[in-house]
């Protein structure tokens, strides 16, 4: 996906806030006394700074996200667009590229996933560079969303009964060099799993696993 792709996608997001059309639709019904998402009001717009590498450059883009209230019980929950992730800055699509350039190639190091195609990704006017470490934690994430991941999986089969994906899924692997323990193992499975299926999720759906169903299995 190209990353100029995130800004765009970012501006068109800002245009449905302002034009009010955000729904709470697509958020799960309440988790704690089950009312429809549909009867969620509009309880707070946030301000959100959103970090997006472009062509090695970090840029940054402020963003409204809107928090829905239970009418039932009174809680609130953040609807999410599809380049955000809870409790991260960087848009999901840049979390995606790095993180999946570090799973998808044997060899590459986080120090290495840390470039883009143009070179290290910096803030302009600053020494401050994308660390390895934040690529280990996007990995971490990535690789959490089990739920989610084969949740899309059985759309896509469902979709289509004679996709590949299961067996080539069963097939992936890990250079033992890239980790030490067992869970990290599985989480870099999981992660390499996300992006492999995003990629078919989209190519079959036309829409990205973030727009709705991650939202829906709650970013698990
Ligand atoms: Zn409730």
């Amino acid at each position: 996906m190209p990353p100029t792709a995130t800004l765009d996608d970012i501006k068109t997001y800002q245009k449905r806030v302002e034009k009010n059309e955000i729904t709470p639709h697509d958020l799960p019904p309440c988790p704690v006394c089950n009312v429809e998402s549909i009867f969620f009001k509009i309880h707070a717009y946030r301000e959100r700074r959103f970090l997006v590498v472009i062509e090695a450059l970090i840029q940054c883009v402020y963003c409204p996200l809107i928090r829905f209230k239970c009418p039932g019980c009174g809680t609130t929950r953040t609807y999410y667009p599809d380049f955000a992730l809870p409790h991260k800055h960087y848009t999901r699509q840049s979390i995606m590229n790095h993180a999946g350039a570090y799973v998808e190639s044997e060899t590459s190091t986080y120090e290495q996933s840390t470039m883009s195609d143009n070179g290290l990704s910096v803030y302009p006017d600053s020494d401050k560079a994308l660390a390895p470490s934040t690529i280990h934690r996007w990995v971490t994430t990535l690789g959490g969303f089990t739920n989610t991941c084969q949740k899309a999986l059985s759309l896509i089969i469902q979709q289509n009964p004679v996709s590949s994906i299961c067996r080539d899924l069963a097939g992936l692997n890990i250079s033992n060099r890239k980790y030490r323990t067992q869970q990290r193992k599985t989480g870099l499975l999981g992660c390499l799993r996300l992006v492999i299926v995003e990629a078919l999720f989209i190519e079959t759906f036309k829409i990205s696993i973030f727009t709705k169903l991650a939202i829906n299995c709650g970013f698990s």
